[in-house]
């Protein structure tokens, strides 16, 4: 998906139609440590060990994240006028953004 780097849109701080600086901000690392992570339940002392680890074992198996290929985009507006940022209400699936 292509996207301009400036476009005009409306403001809600300003109450008018301002132009706005296009930006994809950067999602950042995902937390190794979170709710239902393995490392997790290991640390808990469970997926420890021989034997079945009920939905532990399964997740070994199939390649988790690897099941949709694209992603819903984030995308950031700057006003040039006020200079506040707003993201946008909802993301479109796509693969990648490219902001020219
Ligand atoms: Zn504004």
């Amino acid at each position: 998906m292509k996207k301009p780097k400036k476009t005009n849109r409306y403001c809600p701080f300003c109450k008018k139609k301002t132009e706005q600086k296009v930006k994809e901000p950067s999602s950042g690392k995902a937390s190794t440590l979170k709710r239902g992570a393995k490392q997790r339940a290991r640390l808990r002392g469970s997926n420890r060990g021989i034997g079945n680890k009920g939905r532990f074992s399964r997740m070994k198996n199939q390649a988790k994240g690897k099941r949709k290929t694209t992603k819903k985009t984030n995308i950031m507006y700057t006003c040039t006028v006020c200079k506040k940022s707003k993201y946008q209400k909802k993301g479109k699936r796509t693969s990648k953004i490219v902001i020219e």
